[in-house]
């Protein structure tokens, strides 16, 4: 029996032990991570990079500081990962040239080494952290170039109307009047069909159908209104995030419908990043961001300081009034319950430079709900509660 145990054990790791022996540095080919890609969105006064790898990573940034043969305060940014491979293909330069950025490159810096250089133009801060499942680094770049100053987020209201000759502006004009430009963004699409109710309808469909008629209620008065996607498309998390920021958006609404193993689990409820303040909102951000329960406290730990220059009372402010006003409309005339405003870590409110909410318009998991999602006089209800709810914060008649 021993000598049984004895060959059995040699025969697996003899092998294996051989296998590591033949492998190069450190960074074995079974456990390196490899940098699979790099992506990015831009605008003269924001980047985001995005680094794809295949697995989790350890990695620190590095600031090169003061060039002064061109007189800059910075230089370059390096973000090391280590335990690290390139794929084939990567090995140059990306050109960026957006007034922030001049160009990113990923390089094998050293047999255990992938490193990161962006070399910078101009920049006032930046803010680099990872994402999970997959795994990915952020790095969000910020500045402001010559002539692109920051614009207040909400217009001066222009010169009075002849309001005699007019029945009275309507509730898209009077949103046009002060906000320039709103990002919608249905929730999941493509190979992400976000929640299934057991009646087989699919989140995906819905939240695209609302986000639709929210755009149809919205234009033509408010001036520009984006979709993060428009079709049955899938769309990285962070890449909503990235286009929210480059089209500069006064705000930002995500659209999601709830679900819970709990039959019973019902109502309407808004969130804003932040911390998660019950067990539910921390199984609800980790469906949400399709990733695990672990990796949703790995990102509260990096939060807390991500939160401090995301724009939480003015995101709050608007979750109040969008929640205030949809629960209201539901409860009058479907007995939809009101879940309130809650905070939880979404991957795609980390990051967003405008007032940001992620609103659960009921849950596709109650039958009962899941029937009425499937109505569009429900529907209809929905998207008059979020507008109503957007001009009570524009005009700072929202709750608070
Ligand atoms: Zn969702």
């Amino acid at each position: 029996m021993k000598y049984f145990k004895l060959l059995n054990w040699s025969a697996v790791l003899l092998p294996a032990l051989l296998v590591l022996s033949l492998l190069p540095g450190s960074a074995s080919a079974r456990t390196a991570s490899r940098v699979t890609g790099i992506k990015h969105w831009s605008n003269p006064n924001y980047t985001r990079v995005v680094v794809n790898l295949d697995r989790k990573a350890v990695f620190s940034t590095h600031l090169l500081k003061k060039d002064p043969s061109i007189n800059v305060p910075f230089r370059r940014l390096l973000i090391d990962i280590t335990g690290a491979r390139t794929s084939a293909g990567l090995d140059k330069s990306v050109p960026i040239n957006d007034g922030l950025l001049k160009k990113a490159r990923v390089g094998q810096y050293d047999k255990d080494t992938v490193r990161v250089v962006l070399d910078i133009e101009s920049i006032e801060d930046y803010k680099v952290f990872p994402l999970s499942d997959p795994y990915r680094i952020i790095i969000d770049v910020t500045g402001t170039k010559a002539g692109n100053e920051d614009r207040p987020a909400v217009r001066e209201p222009g010169p009075p109307e002849n309001r005699d000759a007019l029945p009275g502006p309507t509730l898209s004009q009077q949103l046009g009047l002060k906000v320039r430009k709103i990002v919608i963004d249905p929730g999941h699409g493509g190979k992400d069909p976000g929640a299934i109710g057991r009646g087989g309808l699919r989140e995906k469909d819905v939240t695209l159908k609302l986000s639709k008629m929210l755009r149809e209620k919205l234009r033509p008065d408010v001036q520009k209104i984006v979709m993060t996607r428009e079709t049955d498309v899938f769309i990285p998390l962070e890449e909503r995030t990235a286009i929210a920021n480059s089209q500069d958006a006064d705000l930002f609404v995500s659209i999601h419908i709830n679900a819970s193993t709990r039959k019973a689990a019902s109502g309407v409820e808004t969130y804003t990043l932040n911390i998660s303040n019950d067990e539910e909102s921390r199984r609800l951000a980790a469906r949400e961001n399709a990733t695990s329960r672990r990796s949703v406290s790995d990102l509260e730990f990096i939060l807390n300081d991500l939160i401090k220059t995301a724009k939480t009372n003015d995101s709050v402010r608007l979750a109040s009034a969008v929640q205030e006003r949809v629960a209201k409309n539901l409860r009058e005339k479907f007995n939809t319950r009101s879940n309130g405003v809650k905070g939880a870590p979404f991957y795609v409110l980390v990051g967003t430079k405008m007032p940001s909410i992620l609103v659960e318009v009921s849950y596709i998991s109650n039958p009962q709900e899941e029937k009425l999602l499937r109505d569009d006089r429900y529907l209809d209800e929905i998207i008059e509660g979020i507008s109503k709810g957007l001009l009570d914060y524009i005009n700072g008649t929202g709750a608070v």
